[in-house]
């Protein structure tokens, strides 16, 4: 189910060009650990974190929004950049997000179908969404360093960043936390290891720790929706009557509906939702408050899982680039 569709390559082809060679002596400020991953962040260029191969899928904003969702699933990626042949440039980023709004915003019962999801085009859509989300395609050059990139993915608070070639004015990739934390996890074998990676993540306080969002399994897709829009988290932990976790529901889930062509009914349960999976999946990969950054941050390098997403949006953040 959470296979990271831009992933795929062998990590360890990921090209390391050498253009950006590691500045020893940069560190700052009284305590140099505080600038190790900043530095090493800032003397890589974005092309240093570019698959050699990678599949990229583009959309026309003429085509209708269900079939570009169809596309993503049939394709097995998550995001697309978008194409306005009129302005003839790349207005935008249609994604998983995306889906989940029309669904949320537009559903009304089993019985009506999702008019705006079979009939509009994605340029229609924007027209209304834009309104009230970034309007523009945020991207970065190749050369820009992946200090910047990370910078914009947070400032922004978007999880793809197209890297546009300025030459030719093509996407190269579509930049992702997960692919920079990658890189710096076979590269930052290179540099000194900082101090703070040893802390315990409750120590550092790193991630949720109160008022998790949950959802109970006889609960609706559409109230898990909800919490989607609401709370803005990327899975929920699904829990029986007694509390306990049965199993994850994460925002990638959610695109199952278009591939089971299952979205006309968002009163089904949580319950029924997860049996449905393609793929089952067994158990849940957790971490605990007492272990280590470090720990965490391998078990997320290695694990081909999404709903670390924002657990790796929040390692980024403490690395000290933000
Ligand atoms: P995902 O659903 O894959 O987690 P995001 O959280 O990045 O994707 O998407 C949030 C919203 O921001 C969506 O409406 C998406 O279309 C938009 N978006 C994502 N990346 C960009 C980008 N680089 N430029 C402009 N808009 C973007």
């Amino acid at each position: 189910m959470d296979q990271e569709e831009d992933e795929e390559e062998d990590v360890l082809s990921m090209k390391n060009r050498g253009g950006c060679i590691y500045a020893k002596h940069a560190f700052a400020g009284p305590d140099p650990d505080t600038f190790i991953y900043t530095n090493f962040m800032k003397s890589h260029c974005c092309y240093d974190a570019i698959p050699t191969s990678s599949k990229l899928v583009i959309f026309d904003t003429t085509l209708q929004v269900k079939k570009a969702f169809f596309a993503l699933v049939a394709n097995g990626v998550r995001a697309a950049p978008l194409w306005d042949s009129k302005l003839q440039c790349f207005v935008g980023m249609l994604t998983i997000t995306d889906f989940i709004n029309i669904l949320h915003r537009y559903y009304k019962s089993p019985l009506v179908q999702i008019y705006e999801l079979e009939e509009h085009k994605i340029e229609t859509w924007r027209e209304i969404y834009l309104q009230y989300s970034i309007n523009r395609l945020i991207s970065i050059t190749p050369d820009s360093s992946l200090f910047e990139a990370i910078y914009s993915l947070l400032k922004n608070k978007i999880h793809r960043l197209p890297v546009i070639d300025p030459a030719s004015g093509n996407v190269l990739h579509i930049l992702t936390h997960k692919r920079i934390l990658k890189f710096l996890h076979i590269f930052g074998s290179m540099i000194p290891k900082p101090r703070f990676l040893q802390k315990q993540i409750n120590e550092v306080a790193i991630g949720t720790f109160k008022q998790i969002a949950t959802v109970q399994e006889s609960a609706s897709v559409y109230d898990a929706l909800t919490i989607f829009v609401e709370r803005r988290v990327s899975a929920l932990p699904v829990v029986n009557e007694q509390g306990k976790v049965v199993a994850l529901y994460s925002r990638f889930d959610v695109i199952n509906l278009a591939a089971q062509k299952n979205y006309n009914n968002l009163n089904m349960t949580m319950q029924e939702a997860i049996a449905s999976r393609a793929c089952c999946v067994e158990g849940v990969l957790k971490c605990y408050p007492y272990e280590t950054l470090e720990t965490i941050i391998d078990r997320i390098a290695k694990a081909e899982v999404i709903h670390m997403q924002y657990t790796c949006m929040t390692v980024i953040s403490l690395l000290n680039v933000g």
